[in-house]
């Protein structure tokens, strides 16, 4: 009852988008100053890995990049750990609240970007069922509002050609590699033929769907791939990975 009151006096974009409060906000801010502060303390430190950005114990070699997290992908660009406001975020604008959130998200991406030779930006597809539920693609906003800032034109040079089940599920590795085997697939009418990529998706977890991304790209004759996304998972918990992608188990957010 109080917050549907509130929601009639105080409508979506006057409320913080984190934590509902009413107050005062940072001009275009979907957030309010105290969840603005949280924010900026997920920022990913600079001691994290140059190519990943997972965090290093000191002294010793990335164990995301030793796993083969990031084959195929030239190097990983990201703002923020996939914690707490920053993740709540990044759920906002798969579920609700989009135009709040994309903004600010895109802000953060663009300055996350310490190197900007590429030449197209690919969003990461959704599979059509998905597409069809929520009526559009998170990664394709992010990639449409990253490419106004860092003026890289988008090309949607993908899709996921099937849903595919969580690895979880599979015990053979054999059918784990089925299962993800050809998830992506270049759009007949696109061309990334020596082209510099940098994908775009929401948050890398695994980095399994990047990779098997990636591997359609260079597959195709993309020159490399990059990877940018608002979050990464930044405490890898050394799991060897496939060398077959998607093994999320949060393939209901896809
Ligand atoms: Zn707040
Ligand atoms: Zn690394």
């Amino acid at each position: 009852m109080r917050d549907a009151i509130l929601n009639l006096l105080y409508p979506k974009g006057v409320r913080c988008m984190q934590c509902g409060e009413v107050r005062r906000m940072d001009m275009e801010n979907c957030l309010c100053s105290v969840c603005m502060e949280e924010l900026e303390s997920e920022r990913i430190p600079a001691s994290s890995c140059e190519r990943c950005l997972s965090y290093v114990e000191k002294g010793t070699a990335c164990a995301f990049c030793r796993d083969g997290g990031l084959d195929g992908i030239r190097r990983a660009y990201a703002p923020y750990q996939y914690v707490n406001a920053a993740r709540n975020l990044v759920l906002c604008i798969k579920f609700e609240s989009v135009e709040d959130c994309v903004p600010l998200l895109a802000d953060a991406m663009a300055d996350s970007l310490k190197h900007r030779d590429f030449d197209v930006l690919v969003p990461v597809p959704l599979h059509f069922f998905r597409m069809r539920e929520r009526g559009f693609n998170q990664a394709m906003l992010l990639a449409q509002a990253l490419s106004k800032r860092v003026n890289i034109p988008v090309a949607d040079a993908l899709k996921r050609v099937r849903a595919t089940r969580a690895q979880s599920t599979l015990s053979k590795r054999a059918d784990r590699e089925r299962n993800v085997k050809d998830a992506f697939r270049m759009r007949a009418d696109a061309s990334v033929l020596g082209k510099r990529v940098l994908l775009v998706d929401d948050v890398r977890t695994s980095g399994n769907t990047a990779r098997a991304c990636a591997e359609e790209l260079l597959k195709n004759g993309a020159a490399e791939v990059s990877l940018c996304t608002v979050c990464v998972v930044w405490k890898y918990q050394g799991k060897k990975f496939d060398k077959q992608p998607e093994n999320r188990k949060k393939d209901r957010y896809m």
